[in-house]
């Protein structure tokens, strides 16, 4: 780390210590000094928190509040600083010199499989039957990581499988790489005393649990027994005052359930920080198209998370509906690429077609193959961000880029053709079509500096 992370390290260090002591009066202290350190940057950001900060009914007075009173002190701290420091700060002109320099994408964040394997039979989910199989060993995930670190890259995302089989190596990797932040999905069904101490311990692991919904939606789903498992898992995690989320999929059967007043409140009752909601994807052989939500159901979710996010005190992202809010599709390594237990390189943790394996090539020539070279030469896949995705609302791209690059399926236990895949979201991209466009005016009728989000963010990545 260099003298001026270090001096940034430092001082978010200090500023933690500082806001402890007082947490009232020091948050708005805090805050001043913010506005003097930004210079002018970050000020719709920085407007947020501030009315966050001083105003009793913003949904976030109550939320910054918990966050300091619950969450363990040198756990928060030590996010924080992996976050805000190591991943943005000290992380971002790192990708930024290498993005000139190499003339490819550089990703902010990582997304891999530690293995195939996992301990429950879900429903639709290939991974119990693929069994374990396929593993990232550790000293491989540890390669990973120093080339990413190297590259300017502090956040890494577990994704499965269920990467908690391999918890042993997980913490290891966080002992390892204490200056990143290991985020993992999970089932939650994992964690137990132990590991929740050592989470403690460690500091920098933020596990966000999957749940189909209620008890009965998720136990109909991943089988008896396991809604009460994760719930248990949250009250150890509260016991320790650690941080954790949520995430859920949004289908056409269940997208009010899991978007109402009562699951939400649910959450925050159970002390969730954070919920991560994501668009079904019909990927894969055996996928079932009929779960796509139609764009009445779409939007609905559009209008219902973005109020929940500014009403209810629990941080709600919509992967497929706030690609405004980073510029489009962010996959084929601009912001993070996905790597399997079988070391592929996909450009999207959805999108399984790839020309390149860790095994045989550095992260570096992972970046530069055919398929994350079409990604970075073709983004953004549409100028309404409402349609950002070359699988989902522009399957034509995706074919193209497959075809042209030569890549091959990467699923491990039903390859599928991108034709197959693209022959599901046809009709589904032609009838969201006039709804997005409709949301996206009036986007922009509401904030005009959108309209030029993805050439800024174009020329931002070449
Ligand atoms: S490829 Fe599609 S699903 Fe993946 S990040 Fe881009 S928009 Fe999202």
């Amino acid at each position: 780390m260099n003298a001026s992370a270090t001096l940034k390290k430092f001082g978010i260090e200090q500023a933690m210590k500082y806001l402890y002591k007082e947490p009232e009066k020091n948050m708005r202290i805090l805050m001043d000094w913010a506005d003097k350190f930004c210079k002018g940057e970050f000020p719709s950001q920085r407007k947020a928190i501030r009315h966050a900060i001083e105003n009793p009914e913003d949904p976030y007075y109550h939320y910054i509040r918990h966050m300091i009173r619950d969450v363990d002190h040198e756990v928060l701290s030590a996010v924080a600083v992996n976050f805000f420091i190591n991943a943005n700060l000290v992380g971002w002109p790192i990708q930024e010199e290498n993005r000139k320099k190499h003339h490819c994408n550089i990703p902010w964040a990582i997304l891999l499989d530690p293995t195939s394997a996992c301990n429950l039979h879900c429903t639709g989910c290939w991974a119990a039957e693929y069994g374990n199989k396929l593993n990232l060993t550790f000293d491989e995930i540890d390669n990973i990581i120093q080339q990413g670190k190297e590259l300017g890259i502090y956040m890494y995302i577990y994704t499965g499988g269920e990467p908690l089989v391999r918890k042993a190596d997980l913490i290891k990797l966080c002992e390892k790489h204490n200056d990143c932040v290991f985020l993992s999905f999970t089932n939650g069904t994992l964690i137990d005393e132990k590991f929740a101490d050592e989470m403690l311990r460690v500091k920098n692991f933020v596990p966000a649990i999957s749940l189909e919904g209620n008890e009965a939606a998720t136990d109909g789903r991943r089988g008896s027994g396991v809604f009460g498992k994760a719930t248990h898992a949250m009250e150890l995690l509260h016991e320790r005052k650690l941080l954790y989320g949520i995430s859920s999929c949004y289908t056409s059967a269940n997208y009010k359930s899991i978007t109402s007043d009562e699951y939400y409140q649910s959450l925050i009752d159970m002390g969730a920080y954070f919920i991560w909601y994501f668009h079904y994807m019909p990927v894969g052989n055996d996928a079932a198209p009929e779960l796509l939500p139609n764009p009445e159901q779409r939007e609905y979710v559009y209008h219902r998370i973005r109020e929940l996010r500014m009403t209810r005190p629990l941080f709600a992202m919509d992967f497929q509906n706030d690609a405004e809010f980073v510029g489009g599709c962010i996959a084929g390594g601009k912001r993070y690429l996905h790597i399997n237990a079988n070391g592929d390189v996909d450009p999207c943790v959805f999108i399984h077609y790839s020309n390149a394996n860790i095994r045989e090539c550095t992260l570096l020539e992972a970046l530069k193959s055919p398929i994350f070279m079409a990604y970075h030469d073709n983004m953004p896949f549409n100028d309404n961000m409402l349609r950002p995705c070359p699988m989902l609302e522009n399957p034509k791209c995706i074919e193209e880029m497959v075809k042209k690059t030569g890549a091959h399926s990467t699923d491990p236990m039903s390859p599928e053709s991108v034709e197959h895949l693209c022959a599901k979201t046809c009709d589904y991209a032609e009838n969201w079509k006039a709804a997005a466009d409709r949301l996206w005016e009036e986007s922009l009728e509401r904030k005009p500096g959108l309209a030029h989000k993805a050439e800024d963010e174009r020329k931002r990545t070449y």
